[in-house]
């Protein structure tokens, strides 16, 4: 799952599910402490929503059969409420509700139920009540400020036999009542807080979980290549960001891994490059040195010697300036430094002039040449004719080098085989051994007729090679049946 998709998932799950759970965990919550509040408070289902919502009057509810049977009472009996004995009794049952009573007879103080800071004194207690007559007569409850503590005050007005004007009060204090209501806002509000940890947690290990798993790999795999290690696969599934992250990284280890290898080969050809040119420039420059001494120590004495010596050093300087040029041409190709004069030539007619100037050297050496055009009249290719001159004089002059026939012969061939033409250059010289034939196109490489006439350098076929490859062609050696070798130029055509 792609880390977007991730995290608008946990956004949403992280939103939607506390309120779900909460509100479901509030429902039974509430419905539990309804109950207990119904069975405390006496109220019934019908009302307990009413009740809940306006604390007076489930203040007043709660001391409320105490309240009526003193209302009762102060009708039917007063007497009794005068009995120190049944006020306690009263009081008793009230402190279980955290309310208290207080009875006084004409503004004077005669029982006070209060079990809590007993340093106000009772003129203290009539000063803060309301006197006889001033309750509320409707409900008999009011609300009562004592200090900063809020009660709820219900006062019951009545006269005695004797003409005294009598108060009951019942106080009931709002900072001990509701407990249940405390309890159910307390336990709401921590279940939402560990519904909402909780939710946040399973969330937070999720993403944690889907990320961390590719960056772990992708942690190793750098400390990998830190090290220069590049023989490992990152190997990570999954369509999220991290796991494309980690492809792509894969990707770049195995490229450099290539290109590492690749420029290791490069270096390794290029010391086997140095210590070719350093052999084969030995060779002469030891001869032309030990010509040069012979000549200085006196030891070519006559003049016939010396001009034979002369002439040693001659050819070899010629040599080493073959080697050179031959070098510093492959150089230029390699490094694509050859300043190409592409153009479109008609092949019947390039080729034409290309076998008069081969014919006149090959008719000098003995060597026959037959030529064939297969191909249309009007076909044209695009081609540098100096390069491809090349080609074709390099695989020529090897025909002629290797040839060990008394009649020698050369086929070249032009042949149309649909969007190419080949250019076939067959030879019946003493052809190439299957030991060569893998590796004749490869620099400095030489056969072994080659290698002991030391005037070879082994860079004629690769230089033939990577020009036609310069012109979008290729190059092949095929055997020849009937001895001799065979090369073929395959060129694409260029269509009208
Ligand atoms: P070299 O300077 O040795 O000729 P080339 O790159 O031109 O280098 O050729 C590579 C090798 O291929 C030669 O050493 C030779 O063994 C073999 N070879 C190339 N052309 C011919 C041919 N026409 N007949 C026989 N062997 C050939």
């Amino acid at each position: 799952m792609k880390l977007k998709t991730r995290l608008m998932v946990a956004f949403c799950i992280i939103i939607i599910l506390p309120i779900a759970l909460a509100g479901a965990a509030i429902l039974g919550l509430y419905r539990i402490q309804t109950k207990a509040i119904q069975k405390n408070y006496g109220l019934e289902a019908s009302d307990t929503q009413g009740v809940l919502s306006n604390s007076l009057q489930l203040m007043s509810r709660y001391t409320k059969t105490e309240y009526d049977e003193i209302c009762k009472q102060a009708k039917a009996d007063p007497e009794k409420l005068e009995s120190v004995s049944y006020l306690t009794e009263v009081n008793t049952k009230l402190q279980e509700k955290s309310s208290y009573l207080i009875f006084c007879k004409n503004g004077i103080l005669v029982y006070n139920g209060y079990h809590g800071d007993s340093s106000i004194s009772d003129e203290q207690w009539e000063k803060q009540l309301p006197s006889y007559g001033e309750g509320d007569s409707s409900t008999g409850a009011a609300y009562y400020v004592d200090n900063d503590a809020q009660s709820l005050l219900k006062q019951v007005d009545f006269e005695s036999s004797r003409g005294d004007q009598c108060s009951v009060y019942i106080i009931t204090s709002s900072e001990s009542i509701q407990p249940e209501i405390k309890k159910l806002m307390i336990d709401i509000g921590l279940s939402v807080l560990l519904i909402l940890a909780l939710t946040a947690g399973v969330m937070t290990i999720w993403i944690y979980r889907g990320t961390m798993v590719p960056i772990k790999k992708l942690q190793v795999a750098t400390k990998n290549i830190k090290e220069g290690n590049l023989d490992f696969v990152l190997d990570v599934e999954g369509t999220d960001e991290f796991s494309e992250l980690c492809r792509d990284f894969e990707e770049m280890r195995r490229r450099l891994k290539e290109s590492t290898e690749e420029k290791m080969a490069a270096e390794k050809e290029n010391r086997a490059l140095i210590s070719n040119i350093a052999h084969d420039l030995k060779t002469p420059i030891t001869a032309v040195k030990g010509y040069s001494e012979g000549i200085l120590d006196g030891v070519a004495d006559t003049p016939e010697k010396q001009e034979r010596y002369i002439r040693t050093i001659y050819n070899k300087a010629n040599e080493m300036d073959r080697l050179l040029n031959e070098l510093t041409l492959y150089s230029k190709i390699d490094t694509n430094r050859i300043p190409y004069n592409f153009k479109k030539i008609n092949v019947s007619d390039y080729f034409n002039d290309c076998i008069e100037e081969i014919g006149l050297d090959l008719e000098t050496r003995g060597i026959g040449l037959t030529y064939f055009n297969y191909a249309d009249e009007n076909i044209v290719i695009i081609a540098d004719p100096e390069q491809l001159m090349r080609v074709v004089n390099n695989i020529v002059t090897n025909a002629i080098k290797y040839m060990d026939k008394q009649k020698g012969q050369i086929n070249v061939r032009i042949k149309d085989v649909g969007d190419f033409i080949q250019v076939e250059i067959e030879d019946n010289g003493k052809g190439i051994s299957a030991r060569d034939l893998p590796y004749i196109f490869d620099r400095f490489y030489r056969g072994d007729a080659s290698r002991k006439d030391k005037k070879h350098f082994g860079l004629g076929l690769s230089i033939a090679k990577e020009l036609t490859e310069m012109h979008g062609g290729t190059l092949a050696v095929h055997d020849n049946p009937g001895g001799g070798s065979r090369f073929v130029v395959t060129l694409t055509l260029q269509q009208a």
